[in-house]
């Protein structure tokens, strides 16, 4: 895919309906191909430094090299004056939390085994071009359709191309599913998304997030630790070979960890237990998991409205801001305990 600089080219080609979500980098709307009808989704990424234009550029580089059924695809990207937006197919099941919290949903731990599998697969195909995801979480994770099984992989962008052996440090992702490396600023590999997946089948299998503390420093150190257990009784009704699936992700030490590779051959994952009678999991703590992180995301919004504010109020006046007294939006809503996504740019604010 060639992306394609021009004002109109995207509006004359798409026609744009209502927005399917937000992130931290960008709008997704559904829009229509006009040339055959067909439904796809876009991502308008405002472009206001050349550092952002840089980024964007490099989750086009990426996507362009990942082909894969189980990884969102690219089909066209378009730059303007203002924006990049970057068309993909429209992923019409919504996100996989979502999904298996529905009520016409029974989760047992055969759908987990289901997914997982196909999590593995999209990633193992990813790390084997080199590309390391960096921001596997929940929300990243959607399925194909309302009713069927399969998932597809989406977001790439915080991914990453490892060349050589060249060492790659980051400070990004997101506190609950960053794996010890990122917090202490070593070396990441394509081990680091193994952490994640680890983190993501612990969450799916009992809708508890294993080193999440009462504020992010603590949810740091649980995770520089691989501080976690199954104690909670959410744990009683799944099997000692998914306890071990996840004992082998959530390990220290990178290199200790299994690949995607040897995930897809553990025996969790591999054998197909069809006779075993399998138990309705309780989504009840899933669905609190789920709402928490959507008010973590509201909450990450208005800071970030808080942080402009402030920025242009300091701007405009240093002298008027100190003197009003009162306190930012920005530092009222940090008393609660909101996601904090390890960016550089946050860093440098705190
Ligand atoms: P993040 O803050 O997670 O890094 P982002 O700005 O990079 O987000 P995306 O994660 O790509 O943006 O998209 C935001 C949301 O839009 C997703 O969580 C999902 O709900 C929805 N979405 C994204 N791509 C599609 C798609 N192809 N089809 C349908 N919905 C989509």
């Amino acid at each position: 895919v060639e992306v394609v600089r021009c004002e109109h080219s995207f509006s004359s080609r798409y026609h744009t309906h209502e927005e399917l979500g937000k992130g931290r980098f960008g709008t997704v709307f559904k829009c229509t191909k006009v040339a055959t009808g067909q439904k796809r989704a876009a991502k308008i990424v405002r472009c206001i430094k050349a550092k952002d234009r840089e980024q964007v550029y490099e989750e086009i580089d990426i996507m362009n090299s990942l082909r894969h059924p189980k990884l969102l695809q690219l089909e066209a990207a378009f730059e303007t004056a203002r924006d990049i937006i970057l068309v993909t197919e429209y992923v019409t099941g919504g996100e996989l939390f979502e999904r298996v919290v529905a009520d016409d949903f029974t989760l047992t731990e055969r759908d987990c085994i289901l997914f997982m599998r196909q999590i593995c697969e999209g990633v193992l195909y990813m790390h084997s071009q080199n590309i390391v995801h960096l921001d596997l979480k929940p929300e990243n994770i959607m399925c194909r359709t309302r009713t069927s099984h399969h998932i597809k992989l989406i977001d790439f962008g915080l991914a990453k191309r490892l060349e050589g052996d060249e060492p790659v440090r980051v400070l990004f992702g997101t506190p609950e599913f960053v794996p010890p490396e990122v917090i202490s600023y070593e070396p990441i590999s394509v081990a680091s998304d193994m952490w994640s997946v680890g983190v993501i089948c612990y969450v799916l299998l009992s809708g508890l997030s294993p080193f999440m503390g009462d504020n992010d420093a603590e949810t740091f150190a649980n995770t520089t630790r691989a501080d976690f257990d199954f104690d909670d009784e959410a744990f009683d009704a799944i099997s000692q070979d998914a306890k071990d699936f996840i004992s082998a992700l959530l390990v220290q030490r990178k290199e200790k960890r299994l690949t995607a590779a040897e995930c897809l051959t553990h025996k969790w994952l591999a054998h197909q237990n069809k006779t075993k009678q399998y138990v309705t999991l309780s989504t009840d703590k899933l669905k609190k998991f789920i709402i928490r992180r959507k008010w973590q995301k509201t909450g990450n919004a208005i800071r970030a409205l808080g942080r402009m504010a402030n920025l242009s109020a300091r701007r405009n006046s240093a002298a008027a801001t100190a003197s009003s007294g009162r306190p930012s939006v920005c530092s009222r809503l940090s008393s609660l305990n909101e996601e904090q996504p390890l960016e550089p740019a946050e860093a440098a604010d705190t």
